[in-house]
């Protein structure tokens, strides 16, 4: 019986291009600014011990918090996803969502499914690499309005990877959900392949950026996730 839709956000609720091309930019801009005015907020000196910590492992070297910044550059450039990254871009993505410098994106099939979906009882949360707090910032500030009413749950890469099934089960046990119960919605062929060895449901959302993945249902939009639902086990119909 599905209970409960996870759903991805880059290249499935959100275009691609609006992370890669207004918020990393963004966040690259003010970084080093953002670090200086704030160096003694307790939650950029955790994230920044964390950086020092990880250089260290992979690389041997001791760098000080003054030397983090071109390192997060670089990490931003790599799309690293690092959660003491993730963390400080959240913070310097509030800053531009309050002054309204952007307004996320969302697709406009996005809203209606949600509406749907938790009118029908289904709940309904988040998994992406974006941290916890900027998955609320995004959800807050959309084109569409804030739909963060009709989300139940936000996980980042904090529970675990995206790619490795390990984190799918324990997102389904803090849920207190069988795997089995949970469908999980991405663009990305090596998430749903872990989610799937976890025992979830899946669907492909394949956008016009996406390359469609053999083996996975497939769906051009959330309304094409409607259609396939009535298919699950124990779909709605
Ligand atoms: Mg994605």
């Amino acid at each position: 019986m599905l209970r409960y839709i996870l759903v991805d956000i880059e290249g499935t609720t959100t275009p691609i291009t609006f992370v890669h091309d207004v918020l990393f930019p963004y966040s690259a801009r003010h970084l080093t600014e953002y670090l200086k005015a704030h160096a003694d907020d307790h939650l950029v000196k955790e994230a920044l011990d964390s950086v020092c910590q990880t250089v260290k492992l992979e690389t041997g070297r001791e760098i000080s918090t003054a030397q983090t910044a071109p390192q997060l550059l670089a990490w931003i450039s790599q799309d690293r996803k690092h959660p003491a990254l993730k963390a400080i871009q959240g913070l310097i993505w509030e800053h531009g969502y309050r002054e309204k410098v952007y307004t996320s994106e969302v697709y406009p099939d996005v809203l209606p499914a949600l509406r749907e979906w938790s009118g029908r009882g289904l709940k309904i949360g988040i998994y992406s690499s974006g941290s916890v707090k900027a998955q609320q910032l995004l959800f807050e500030h959309t084109n569409m309005g804030d739909l963060r009413p009709h989300l139940s749950n936000y996980f980042d890469t904090t529970t675990g990877p995206k790619r490795e099934s390990a984190s799918y089960i324990r997102i389904a046990e803090e849920l207190g959900l069988a795997t089995a119960n949970i469908l999980f919605l991405s663009d990305i062929a090596a998430e749903l392949v872990a989610a799937q060895a976890a025992g979830m449901q899946t669907v492909q959302i394949v956008r016009p950026s996406t390359v469609a993945a053999a083996e996975q249902k497939h769906a051009a939009d959330f309304t094409e996730v409607e259609a396939l639902l009535k298919q699950l086990p124990g779909g709605c119909a």
